[in-house]
């Protein structure tokens, strides 16, 4: 398996490189130079397999020739040990034709467990094979930092940087990085939104410069090999609800796309996804382009739903190149454009291909209580801020009635205890785990958002 960048000037990668890689040298993201599909009969096949199993048939055509199906199986099944849940992905019916898909049995309690816990040791076994090391550098809005930290503490061959917006994360959140003791991770509260974070991180990788001296790399949602493990739980929940023979929709709380570009691979794939309806907070940029076809930037606002306070959706350019045809030129020019002027439309013809499968909705932080309540009261289900924002969405669906709807559960209740507490009145109790976290000592680094400052400060803890 080949890739190449949606910007189409970046040398064209292999799996391992990509991984390896993150952001394309031209600035673009990697996709495969072609999706892979399975036949009706391998996705039949998938049916009953344990969840690592399974992962490993939907990942190892992306592999390519890099790893065999049971390497893959044996590395997943490892990633997956320490999860919660034997089934890993758990279906849970809340409603007739509405099922929640729980991905928060990882070590981090979000959905990001379930990519980074095994791109974790797939930086691991690739570094070793090569005797080479990197330096991983990422943003987060508050779940992808922990995730990443828990997938690479005290991993020799690597050192972690997190970069994230002061005060914008919620307490659990910011513990579960900085409580982190070991010598390999350093964080860092950015004094800035998490767009300034995500800039701050671009411009390091576009000098390559300091890109090269430190061997920056990603695991960001913009590092292809996360989209790619996330495509497995779409597909082993559309075959759990009668796939290939049924067809499904799912409802994905969405900041950055790539959890939800993950679910336009699965059905690139050939599993019989019909819709995606997307749930955004406040800051609805996509909401606002999926109704007018114009991609506007305005200024983030903080909400209960901290991991979707985004703006600029990375994982979205991978869709426009998709629909405008892989035109690397055209992506380039429409992005040139909305760096510059803060927006960009796109002509008629790309957004019906994109109308015709993503449809979106937006909530607000008081709907988002209402949403939590309701869900309780229905269901006796404590769903955490960003789920209920998908629920909404897929309750306000007007899509095919007949079609099942599978929300994504993106984040244990635990994690966002406050915002719970003010819905239901009761603050969930995290799981005994992750107890000793709120008292242990916070080690983070305030840094103003200023370039020259960020890069000495990881120059000078950057192990050689
Ligand atoms: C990261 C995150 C999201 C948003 O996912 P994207 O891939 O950025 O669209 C939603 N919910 C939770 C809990 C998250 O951590």
């Amino acid at each position: 398996m080949r890739y190449v960048s949606t910007r189409g000037q970046a040398p064209v990668l292999g799996f391992e490189d990509v991984l390896l890689t993150g952001l394309a040298r031209d600035g673009g993201l990697y996709l495969p130079e072609a999706w892979p599909t399975l036949s009706a009969v391998e996705i039949r096949g998938l049916a009953g397999r344990p969840y690592a199993e399974a992962a490993a048939r939907v990942l190892a055509p992306y592999a390519g020739g890099a790893m065999s199906r049971d390497e893959l199986e044996t590395l997943l099944a490892d990633a997956y040990r320490s999860f919660g849940h034997a089934a890993v992905a758990p279906l849970k019916q809340i409603g007739p034709r509405h099922w929640l898909l729980e991905l928060f049995h990882g070590p981090t309690l979000a959905f990001k467990d379930y990519a980074l816990q095994a791109v974790g040791r797939l930086f691991d076994r690739a570094l070793a094979r090569r005797n080479q090391r990197v330096t991983i550098v990422g943003a987060t809005s508050g779940d992808t930092g922990s995730a990443a930290i828990e997938a690479l503490r005290d991993r020799t061959s690597v050192d972690v940087f997190v970069l994230f917006p002061r005060g914008r994360v919620s307490e659990v959140q910011r513990r579960q990085m900085t409580t982190v003791d070991a010598p390999n991770v350093h964080c860092i509260a950015l004094d800035g939104t998490f767009d300034d974070c995500q800039d701050m991180v671009k411009a390091m990788f576009n000098d390559t410069g300091f890109r090269d001296e430190h061997k920056l790399s990603a695991v960001n949602s913009i590092n292809w090999v996360r989209i790619a493990v996330q495509i497995a739980y779409y597909a082993v929940a559309s075959v759990a609800l009668g796939a290939p023979d049924k067809r499904i929709a799912f409802a994905v709380p969405t900041g950055n796309f790539g959890n939800v570009f993950a679910a336009y691979g699965a059905k690139r794939m050939g599993f019989p996804i019909e819709r995606l309806i997307l749930g955004s907070n406040s800051n609805d940029i996509l909401t606002r382009f999926l109704a007018s076809g114009e991609m506007k930037m305005e200024p983030v606002v903080p909400t209960y739903s901290p991991s979707m306070d985004i703006q600029v959706s990375s994982n979205f350019e991978r869709l426009l190149f998709e629909v405008v045809g892989r035109d690397g030129a055209r992506v380039t020019e429409l992005l040139t454009r909305f760096r510059k002027d803060g927006r960009f439309r796109l002509d008629d013809e790309a957004m019906g291909r994109i109308r015709g499968l993503f449809e979106a909705h937006r909530l607000d932080d008081t709907g988002t209580l209402e949403v939590i309540r309701r869900v309780h009261r229905e269901s006796g289900e404590l769903v955490d801020p960003h789920t209920a924002i998908g629920i909404a969405a897929a309750a306000r669906s007007r899509f095919d009635p007949a079609v099942p709807v599978i929300s994504l559960a993106t984040a244990h209740p635990a994690k966002f205890g406050e915002a719970i507490e003010r819905a239901v009145g009761v603050r969930p109790k995290p799981p005994d785990r992750l107890q000793g976290m709120m008292t242990a000592k916070e080690r983070v680094q305030d840094l103003p958002n200023d370039q020259k400052t960020v890069k000495s400060f990881i120059a000078g803890r950057v192990r050689r």
